[in-house]
């Protein structure tokens, strides 16, 4: 059955209404218009996910990797095709800019085609055994169901990360889409569709908000779902690892964030400055690894704080639709009310505050509060928008004790000319990732993605990700007759 929703349901390799017809609607953040309606799945739409998913394992599990791969370079393609709606789709849907929509295409594409280069990488080992003509194997197994659930700050990223590598191991996938973008993470469902898996091998859920809890409480309890991976807030992040720990299912989470950029007494402060602009003010702060705490030497400070707040003051907003400005919509007004008041609590209580233009609506420019301290909410918060901090210290272990007080843990970043001293340092990192003279907001198809702390735990990308979406088994052979002792 075709319809007529921005985005419809895709389960067992049909585009659907919602059983009950329902729908909800996503505003634009910047113009308060529709942007798109979308089916509003009941707990009867995802179980029917889940039951046309295991439906669609058996065959595709037993596909063989050269199979497998040729699909996935597909969808990478079909994918890139997309383009334009996406970067359409992203702006009325999230505010995002052309570039960040852009960006987003390219990589989960890579994604696609990194997930398909594992398909014959799903190694396992013959391991001596004590038992005499005994031939002992680890080989690794497709699992079963996964359900994937994005969030929409980076939507075609983490919604293809989502599914990819799950799928490169032989799983049947189901997408669980943002309610602020169910068209965007529909596109991924028509662009896996495109490039021809099997049906029911992927399918797309989209929700009304207010069922969020039912639906994937729903899709964890369902039996046919063995494992689940999960990327948003560390809130939600929590009621997920104890839904999926009360059914004993292995779920994937990839949380919040806090990321320190670390700025030592002997940084290039260029560079410095390029990387924190970058990290900071990328999709306007709205990603994961996004620099929230620059911890500054004090014997570089000033000199940093003038030059970073000059790069800040050229970092604008705009309405992305224009393409003029560095800086799209935040995500909705809510965004707003909560970015502002961490800046006024800050601001209150004696920080500086260095912001290119003022608030308008959705648009918010580049941000920096110098001088901020552990009594103000965002030295602890995480922001997720358009502001960064300025913590100022004395010497590399006050940076690194800085930089570590943080329940997160996801990805850190230091500046120094002396690279054996940045080595030694990123090791007393508490964090998933660490660059050093690199940004914090970096992120590849083949490296272990994921965090340590209140940022989650499991990792994404290249072989790592192998490990989170197949079972080893443990499987034996005899091959002489047995001895036991009863
Ligand atoms: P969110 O946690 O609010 O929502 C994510 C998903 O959770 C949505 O699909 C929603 O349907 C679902 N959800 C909401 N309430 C639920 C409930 N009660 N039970 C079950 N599921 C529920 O996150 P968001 O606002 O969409 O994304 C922003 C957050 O994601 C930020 O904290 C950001 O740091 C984090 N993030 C992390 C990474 C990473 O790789 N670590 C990447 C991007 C974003």
């Amino acid at each position: 059955m075709s319809t007529e929703l921005d985005a419809a349901l895709m389960i067992g390799g049909n585009t659907r209404a919602a059983v009950d017809g329902r729908t909800f609607t996503r505003l634009n953040p910047l113009t308060g218009q529709v942007a798109s309606i979308a089916a509003a799945a009941s707990v009867a739409d995802a179980c029917a996910a889940a039951e046309a998913a295991a439906a669609a394992f058996a065959a595709w599990s037993e596909t063989g990797p050269n199979a497998r791969r040729a699909l996935l370079l597909k969808a990478a393609e079909a994918l890139t095709a997309r383009m334009p709606d996406f970067i359409a789709a992203m702006a009325v849907e999230t505010g995002a800019t052309a570039g960040w929509a852009g960006f987003n295409v390219t990589l989960a594409a890579s994604m696609l085609r990194e997930a398909a280069s594992l398909t014959t990488q799903i190694h396992g080992e013959v391991i001596p055994s004590d038992k005499p003509g005994c031939i002992a194997m680890a080989i690794r197994q497709p699992v079963g169901v996964i359900v994937g659930i994005a969030p929409w700050n980076a939507p075609v990223i983490l919604g293809v990360r989502a599914v990819a590598t799950a799928l490169a191991c032989g799983n049947a996938v189901i997408l669980k889409a943002s309610e602020l973008c169910p068209r965007t993470h529909a596109l991924i469902g028509s662009a896996l569709a495109d490039a021809g898996f099997p049906a029911g091998v992927v399918n797309v859920i989209t929700n009304a908000p207010e069922d969020a809890g039912a639906i994937v409480g729903a899709l964890i309890d369902h039996p046919a779902v063995r494992r689940i991976n999960f990327t948003g807030s560390t809130r939600v992040g929590r009621i997920i690892a104890e839904r999926a720990g009360r059914n004993l299912k292995p779920v994937l989470l990839e949380l919040g964030g806090k990321a320190p950029l670390v700025v030592l007494e002997d940084a290039d402060l260029d560079e410095a400055v390029k990387a924190a602009a970058f990290g900071a003010f990328f999709n306007s702060g709205q990603i994961c690894m996004s620099t929230e705490r620059i911890v500054v030497d004090n014997q570089v400070a000033d000199a940093f704080v003038e030059k970073f707040a000059a790069k800040a003051a050229t970092l604008v907003a705009g309405d992305p639709r224009e393409g003029k400005t560095p800086l799209g919509s935040v995500v909705d007004p809510h965004a707003v009310t909560s970015i502002q008041a961490l800046i006024d609590d800050a601001v209150a209580k004696g920080a500086r505050l260095y912001q290119a233009t003022p608030t308008k609506g959705t648009l918010m420019s580049a941000a920096i509060l110098d001088h901020v301290t552990p009594a103000m909410r965002i030295y602890g918060e995480e922001s997720f928008g358009p502001v960064t901090t300025i913590v100022r210290v004395d010497g590399e272990d006050a940076a690194i004790r800085a930089a570590n007080d943080t329940e997160y843990g996801l990805s850190a970043s230091i500046f120094t000319r002396d690279a054996a001293r940045g080595l030694r340092l990123a090791k007393r990192i508490q964090s998933g990732i660490c660059h050093v003279n690199g940004a914090t907001v970096h992120d590849e198809a083949q490296m272990p993605f994921g965090g340590v702390k209140d940022s989650g735990y499991g990792r994404f990308g290249g072989k790592a990700g192998i490990d989170a979406f197949s079972e080893l088994r443990w499987i034996t052979l005899e091959t002489l007759p047995g001895h036991f002792p009863i």
